[in-house]
Parts: C-alpha cells; structure tokens; sequence
C-alpha cells in the first residue's frame, strides 16, 4: 500500500517524512524493542530507505546489536527508527510515532516468545515465535 504520511517525536525536535510503499506492517515483543520503547509491544512498519526522510532535527543512534543502529530523538528520547547496516534493507519506522498511526495497522507478531506474560492484545493476527519465518 503506497503512502504518504508524516511523523515526529513526543517533544517535536525531530520529523519525518515517508511517501512510498509499506511492505509490512506488524508488532514485536522481543526484550530489546521492549527495553527500548519502555513499553510491552513496539507496533512497527517497514518502508524503503529512499521513501523516508527527516524533516527536521537529526535523531541520535543507539546500537542494540552489531549489524542496526536504533534512532531515537536525543531531546525527549522517542525511539523513532530501526536502521540496518545495510543500506538496502527496509527501515522499520515505530508506527505509534506517526501523525495518524491509525493508518497503519500492524498484520502479525514478531518474537512473540517475549511477549509479557499479562500482555496480549485482541487480535488474532498470525504469531511467530522468533522472526517472520519461525511459525
Ligand atoms: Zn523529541
Ligand atoms: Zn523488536
């Protein structure tokens, strides 16, 4: 689904762009996402790297793991994006970030062998244990 849609942080220092296709669209309950966000679930969406530009101000990065960088805004700390190593790879941009997050909706589950335990939500979208491909 093409879309043009915009997004920031809480306290406004950094916005966004995209104008192009959501791939995918889907929740993750893994620990680092969770520890990350503060928050039991990140609903997240993937898009390419040429349909996504800031607008203003400039995140600050954070490496979870040895081949992504996480980027936050460095003034009221939003976890904004999820950017790989690799420049080709698809972004995955936190939908609750979105203007109209509502536009969004997440489709499947990702590391939901992480979930918090009191923390399920009503849909019965497909669950994978690990990533996409571990039913
Ligand atoms: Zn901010
Ligand atoms: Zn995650």
């Amino acid at each position: 689904m093409k879309m043009t849609l915009e997004g920031g942080c809480l306290c406004g220092a950094v916005r966004y762009r995209l104008d192009g296709e959501i791939e995918e669209s889907a929740y993750c309950h893994c620990r680092t996402c969770q520890r990350q966000s503060g928050a039991p679930v990140v609903a997240w969406f993937a898009i390419a790297p040429a349909s996504f530009a800031y607008t203003k101000g400039k995140p600050k990065g954070y490496r979870a793991s040895d081949r992504a960088t996480r980027e936050f805004c460095g003034d009221c700390g939003t976890y904004l994006l999820f950017r790989e190593d690799d420049a080709t790879a698809s972004l995955g941009v936190n939908t609750a970030t979105l203007d109209d997050p509502a536009q969004v909706p997440p489709t499947f589950h990702i590391w939901h062998q992480s979930h918090i335990a009191w923390f399920e939500t009503a849909d019965t979208a497909p669950r994978f244990a690990r990533g996409k491909s571990s039913a």
